[in-house]
């Protein structure tokens, strides 16, 4: 290349470089990214995983294609799921954590997006990515759906999607069956309701997948990301034949890769340590909720999820107080003002986040 070959590039870079902001669609360039940030620390507990994994499990991989397209059906996988769930294959639709499936369900419907809050962010953050309007409507004092409001923003602006998280995060509390029935009951033929069940296997609620015969209009969301296999990035939408098959139409062909696939029917086939993790960490939770509520100036909200909300006097202090001290926690400032979110540790865990909590709340 001459020189003015190399000048012509270099002032293109410089245009680009200059004008990136003005390239992107305005919805993007306001949009804040989701927060997923590494911070060192010796205990992590501030993104809802689970404290165990399944270190066993790799003897799956011995039989994977590396040079083959992963079952682009996921057919073992959700042959296990849908026995699991006692609903047929063809009623369920995998995805790369359940976080695409929010993706695929806006795209695929479009239109105004509902949803009460605070909850989980990512229903915003893709609403906004597509470039659909997000209808907020606040949770009551008690942390359950504001059932008059709900209804009123669903007469007036007529959503095409309705997301509830229940368990919910970052509140930890299941939203009261009747209100969730009343919101499908009143949109049914008019929006699509997804009940967010990522956290349904430590509630003592039953869920919504045996209400799906009853609803057209129901999907149900689950993940395999908070009992032990947030690193494989496994989701699955349970509704209706006839949604997943549109909603199939948007997903990536080969959205679950082989080794993820593999570990997950893994781990599927048989469910007894799965099921024990989840016990350990229901009991860690109610030992860790009572342990809390004895602490001066800690306010914990009861959860049914594998983390605990907390309010103390000054979140920031407490935060940094705890990250010195090598526990990470979820500052929810801006969420949930003056509160903490702690996810469920092993019992070790714990008990060095009450010790090291204890310490930074006396000094
Ligand atoms: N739904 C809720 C309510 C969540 O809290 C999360 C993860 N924080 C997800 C979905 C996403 O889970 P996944 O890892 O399957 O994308």
């Amino acid at each position: 290349m001459n020189l003015s070959g190399i000048m012509n590039g270099e002032l293109w870079y410089n245009f680009f470089a200059m004008n990136i902001k003005k390239f992107v669609r305005p919805n993007i360039g306001s949009l804040t990214a989701y927060s997923a940030k590494e911070i060192p620390c010796k205990v992590k507990l501030d993104a809802n995983e689970s404290p165990y994994g399944f270190e066993g499990i790799y003897k799956a991989l011995k039989s994977l294609k590396t040079n083959r397209y992963p079952d682009p059906e996921a057919k073992s996988l959700k042959k296990l799921i849908s026995r699991d769930l006692k609903v047929k294959p063809e009623n369920i639709l995998q995805g790369n954590g359940s976080d695409e499936l929010v993706y695929y369900l806006i795209t695929t419907f479009g239109g105004h997006v509902l949803y009460p809050v605070p909850t989980f962010s990512m229903y915003g953050i893709i609403s906004q990515a597509i470039g659909e309007e997000r209808i907020e409507v606040p949770l009551d004092n008690d942390f359950d759906i504001d059932i008059e409001r709900v209804l009123l923003e669903i007469r007036k602006r007529k959503p095409r999607m309705i997301f509830l998280s229940s368990p919910n995060n970052p509140t930890g509390n299941c939203f009261s069956s009747e209100r969730i029935l009343k919101i499908i009951e009143t949109t049914s033929g008019k929006s699509i309701v997804v009940v967010d069940e990522a956290y349904q296997p430590f509630a003592s609620l039953k869920g919504f997948v045996p209400m799906l015969n009853d609803y057209k209009n129901l999907v149900i969301m689950r993940t395999l990301s908070k009992i032990g296999l947030a690193g494989l990035r496994v989701g699955f939408l349970i509704a209706d034949k006839e949604i997943i098959k549109e909603v199939n139409k948007v997903r990536l062909p080969f959205n679950l890769n082989s080794l993820s696939q593999a570990l997950a029917v893994n781990v599927m086939k048989n469910k007894s340590l799965l099921k024990q993790h989840i016990r350990l960490i229901i009991s860690e939770r109610g030992r860790l909720f009572n342990e809390l509520l004895k602490i001066d100036g800690v306010v914990p909200f009861p959860s049914e999820a594998n983390f605990i909300l907390f309010k103390v006097h000054d979140s920031d202090r407490v935060y940094e107080g705890l990250l010195k001290r090598g526990v990470l926690v979820r500052n929810m400032k801006g969420v949930v003002n003056g509160c903490l979110r702690v996810t469920i540790g092993k019992p070790e865990e714990n008990k060095m986040f009450l010790t090291s909590l204890k310490n930074v709340i006396k000094n």
